[in-house]
This record gives structure tokens, sequence and C-alpha cells, in this order.
């Protein structure tokens, strides 16, 4: 085995593919610093104050929801449409330094439009039209810095399980505006204690218009746990699930993941951070994969969790249990998952098994 250092050198230098990262997560904090100041933002007193509130200290594990809490770092204004175009650049030129070469990011619409300093703090939904240049203007800055770094790209809309329905409808529904075409797959994600019923209503006109859906599931330690998983699957078909870590727990769930071939988007940080793994060591990742289960490996929110998709299979490496086949495994995994064309897949695919092989060859 190669030490640390080396390992994640190498590791960092193979292609790779992030199938579940929040671009809400994924913000330097620097930039969300820069926009504080320049908006007269009053949420934080420096820049060490906006890290504390937003990065899990190491060695913490503070839950599920605390971890959803710090999200609320995150709302202030950031300035005019330029400064979301700069965090959709931003994103994938971290993502490039990363040695990602797919990456598909889910951000909220309604979330970012909120962020414009022309969108009152309210209850209320911003309009359509913010919510759709908002969208427009990420979309951009994200396609700007990808045909520059050439990283291939996937959009996916982000819902929120614990919103209500006329808060998550403007995001919904950018599907019927030209913004639309952009985006892959659709995705719910939140507090999985909130009855699914009532989203499924957005689903329907997604999918029939061809696009994917990924729902986050069974990743709170407190929720219905492998429940919520089979639910995802057989209630709402959906292709992935965005961690699905408490499946390990019931062998019907298992079994119904392997049937229908449905892919996990794991996060072991993530998970360790939100408690529903008690540690790496400990992590369902490997036992998912013994069980025969389809897994791919991501980080979910690097800025919250302080690592990268190359710490993420170092971790997988060192503290999971996971052998260097393995890895490479997960990452032919995520091409074979991605929101792309077929033909794109398979060459996306066939691009990374050979990468790995060849660096496996020489001795990882
Ligand atoms: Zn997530």
């Amino acid at each position: 085995m190669s030490a640390p250092a080396e390992l994640r050198a190498r590791l960092r230098a193979l292609p790779k593919v992030e199938l579940h990262r929040h671009l809400e997560g994924a913000f330097r904090i620097g930039t969300l610093w820069d926009f504080h100041c320049a908006e007269n933002a009053a949420l934080h007193e420096s820049e060490a104050a906006l890290r504390t509130a937003l990065e899990v200290p190491p060695g913490e594990r503070p839950g599920f929801l605390p971890f959803l809490n710090r999200f609320a770092a995150l709302r202030f204004p950031y300035g005019n449409l330029d400064a979301i175009r700069r965090l959709g650049r931003e994103a994938v030129e971290d993502a490039h330094a990363d040695g990602i070469v797919h990456l598909e990011m889910r951000f909220s619409p309604v979330f970012l439009a909120r962020r414009l300093r022309e969108v009152p703090v309210s209850d209320a939904p911003p309009p359509d039209e913010l919510v759709e240049a908002a969208a427009e203007a990420l979309i951009a800055g994200a396609r700007e810095a990808a045909a520059k770094h050439g990283v291939s790209l996937a959009f996916i809309c982000c819902l929120g399980r614990h919103f209500s329905a006329a808060t998550n409808r403007p995001s919904a529904e950018l599907l019927r505006r030209p913004v639309g075409r952009h985006f892959a797959a659709l995705d719910v994600a939140g507090e999985e204690s909130y009855p699914m019923a009532g989203m499924d209503g957005f689903f329907e006109p997604w999918r029939a218009a061809g696009k994917g859906l990924t729902l986050h599931a069974g990743e709170d330690p407190e929720g219905p746990g492998a429940r919520n998983v089979r639910d995802a699957v057989e209630v709402y078909g959906a292709d992935r699930i965005g961690h699905g870590v408490r499946a390990a727990e019931d062998s019907a769930t298992l079994a119904l993941l392997r049937e229908c071939g449905t892919v996990l988007e794991v996060c072991v940080t993530s998970n360790v951070q939100t408690a529903v793994a008690s540690g790496y060591a400990q992590h369902q990742l490997r036992a998912l994969l013994d069980a025969g289960v389809k897994a791919t490996l991501n980080t979910d929110d690097p800025a919250l969790s302080a690592i990268d998709l190359t710490e993420e299979y170092a971790h997988a490496h060192e503290r999971c249990g996971l052998n260097l086949k393995q890895l490479r495994d997960l990452a032919v995994a995520g091409a074979a998952a991605a929101f792309l064309p077929e033909a794109d897949r398979r060459a996306l695919g066939d691009r990374i098994a050979a990468a790995w092989d060849e660096e496996i060859d020489k001795g990882l």
C-alpha cells in the first residue's frame, strides 16, 4: 500500500465521477465571505466565524439534524447573477482539481434565487423568473469552467422533503421553462421523517420528459431507514438512491436493490458525521458491496465535511477497508450510473476502467 500522501496524489490524478454533490455544500468559504462583505450582511462576524458555523469540526458527530442545520449559515444575500455564475464556475474548478471528470451537481433553484439581493427575506417563494434566472446563471458559470477544463456535467434539480409544496413548486416547474432542458434529473433531499406523499406529484412530469430520479433515503439514523429506501424503489421508481445505507439493516431491501439494479450514492464522511454510520470502520459500504448492491462513492457536501472526493477514496481504502480493486469498481460504477446518454456512459466507464487498471498494475 502506498504511503498516505503518495496514495492521495495518485488517487487525485485518477479520473473519478461525482454523482452526489450539493452545490450548496460545496461553496468556497472565501467566496461566501467575499459576498458577505460586499453585501454588508450581518449573519457572521468574520470569515472564521462563517467557517465555524458551516464546517463540521474534526472528530465531531453532530447527528442528522445538526448536520442539516449547518446550511442555515449560508442564508444571506450573495449579490447578483454574476455572483451565482461565479459559484458555478468555482464548483467545477474545484471538481477538476480533484480529478473529477464527470460531475453531477445538484442544487435547489429556489435556494439560489433567495440569495439574490433583490429577493426580500420572506417565507414566500421568489418569483418564477428569478428562480429560472438563478438556475441559468449557475449552469452558465459551470458550463464555462467545464468547457475550459474538459469536465462532463449533469445538473440535478433538488427539492426539499421538509419544504412546503409552495416552496418546491418553482424549482420543480423549471422543467417547463427553457432552462428545464439543462436538467438531467430530479432529486428530493431533507428530513426523512416527512412523508414523500405530496411530493410525488412533482415526479410524473419529469419522468414523462425522460429525466432521471434520485431520492435521498436511508441516511437519517432516526428516520424510517430501510423502509424509505424500499419506498423510493417500489413506490417512486427511483433510478438511484442518495445514501441508502440503512438498506444494510434489512435483507429484503438488499434483495430489492439487487433485483432492480438500483444504485446507491454513498458518501462515507457525511454518513459518519450524521451518525448513520458509527465510524468509518463500521460503515455499511463494505456490507452493501458484499451483498451485491451497486454503490458509488461521493462527497455530499465537501465544504461542510472539509473533504474532497480524493479524500473519500482514501478513507474508503484506509479506514473502511476496501481494497484498490473495489475503489476502481466504485469509480467505474459511477460512470455506469451517470445521468448521461448510454454511449457517453460507456465511453466514460471505459476511460475510467483503463486509467485505474493501469495504475493498479503499476502498484497503486
Ligand atoms: Zn445529499
